[in-house]
């Protein structure tokens, strides 16, 4: 696979850009070499500037669940940026998009258009502290909330991938009132409650952990959260960034069953767009500013371009039911693929995943929190990526992240990359 102008690229870009890239997974730093420049996508391929296709496993990160350069979405985007780019002024689009998530998602009741998933997590946080009065938030070790100060201890994602355990620069005061509990286990959320059973703003959970690989919640984990933030007067907050719109069209909230009181949304709703979003409550958002105490604001929040790519994806995936048991059924076959790869060769290896989310572990342990998922052999993991890439697949270069499946991939393209995970594995 030739790819001199990637690497020519990447020595131009560390000489400018911190690492190279814009955000520190993409520098390919847990699993070596240089990272390939993305020319153009299209369905669920990406295409490098040296010409090179792969079948894409990230999505964006998510976004791009309908695969990339979905013609609906394009077409609507290409249309409204003929009426220009951005007013910072009041719209139709955003009464559009606000009803819309609000008619699809029950509990929320009221939503703030923001531009990223930490300005939606930042800002929930506010909201709940504002409200309850409180200033102790609880979060879980392993999972990611975007890199607001406070939400930079033992999180997941490229925090977890450089081995940093916390961020320098981010002062003392600011993590102070961050306690952390361990994810899947309610008796360390109880505990914590126990010791501060009067100060706790909230308990901001990722519903399935989709940033220490692909940790799915034990039965029975989400209600308990529900159950404990009820008996000591404290907002339970599902951060759906990623689940949201993924999981079923309802998110998390509906998928468990379980009713949060403020959301966090980003990814799918922009469809590709920069954006983010946090709402729930009405009684809560109803402290946000200009109604309530608790300020926030966004020169570019609610950017016409990105509610209409936000829109048209959202309403396809509501007009196409039955578009989550497909990606549901692509993201099973992909596992019992990678499951049998791994059987096959006698490994112990972990295979994890819920709907179109999923994750292979290179460890014997049952992965269930942060701690069993940092077993994971992470320089196994750096060969596989290197050969899987190489054979043109396209999974998240780290072993912390998702692999994500869309709806334009298709059978042939999950049997062909569990044959290139099969031969990897000589099975
Ligand atoms: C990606 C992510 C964020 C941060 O979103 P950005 O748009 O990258 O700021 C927050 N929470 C979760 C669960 C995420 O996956």
């Amino acid at each position: 696979m030739k790819t001199d102008v990637s690497e020519a690229l990447f020595e131009r870009a560390v000489k400018v850009m911190p690492g190279g890239v814009n955000s520190p997974v993409r520098a390919f730093g847990a699993v070596g070499g240089s990272p390939r420049f993305i020319k153009k996508a299209k369905g669920q391929y990406i295409y490098d500037e040296d010409g090179n296709r792969y079948i894409d496993y990230i999505g964006s990160w998510g976004p791009m669940i309908l695969g990339h350069c979905d013609s609906r979405v394009h077409e609507a985007v290409i249309r409204q940026a003929e009426n220009g780019l951005s007013y910072g002024a009041a719209t139709a689009l955003e009464v559009e998009m606000a009803e819309l998530i609000c008619e699809i998602v029950p509990c929320v009741e009221m939503i703030r258009m923001v531009n990223s998933g930490t300005e939606a997590v930042m800002s929930a946080i506010r909201a709940a502290r504002g409200f309850t009065g409180r200033d102790k938030v609880i979060k879980f070790e392993g999972c990611y909330h975007g890199h607001a100060d406070a939400m930079l201890v033992k999180a997941g994602s490229g925090v977890m991938t450089s081995g940093v355990p916390d961020s320098s620069g981010v002062p003392e005061g600011c993590a102070k009132d961050t306690l952390t509990a361990v994810y899947n286990d309610a008796g360390s959320v109880r505990a914590l409650f126990c010791k501060n059973p009067d100060s706790i703003a909230c308990v901001i959970v990722e519903p399935v952990a989709a940033n220490m690989g692909v940790v799915v919640p034990e039965e029975g984990f989400l209600s308990e959260l529900r159950q404990l933030c009820d008996e000591y007067g404290a907002l339970l907050i599902f951060d759906e960034v990623i689940t949201g719109f993924r999981l079923a069209l309802g998110g998390a909230a509906e998928y468990f069953g379980v009713t949060p009181d403020l959301v966090t949304y980003g990814k799918i709703i922009g469809g590709g767009m920069p954006v983010g979003a946090y709402g729930g409550r009405r009684d809560i958002m109803s402290v946000v500013s200009p109604v309530g105490k608790v300020y926030q604001a966004g020169t570019l929040s609610g950017n016409p371009i990105a509610m209409r790519a936000g829109i048209t994806q959202l309403r396809i995936l509501r007009e196409d039911r039955g578009i989550y048991g497909r990606i549901g059924a692509l993201g099973e076959r992909l596992r019992s693929g990678l499951k049998k790869a791994v059987e096959a060769a006698g490994l112990p290896y972990r295979v994890t995943g819920i709907g179109s989310l999923s994750c292979l572990y290179f460890t014997d342990a049952e992965v269930c929190d942060y701690e069993s998922a940092k077993s994971s052999d992470t320089g196994r993991f750096a060969a596989y990526f290197r050969h899987m890439l190489d054979h043109g697949s396209y999974i998240g270069p780290s072993q912390f992240e998702a692999l994500f499946v869309s709806a334009a991939h298709t059978d042939e393209d999950i049997d062909k990359t569990v044959k290139d995970a099969e031969e990897y594995f000589g099975a």
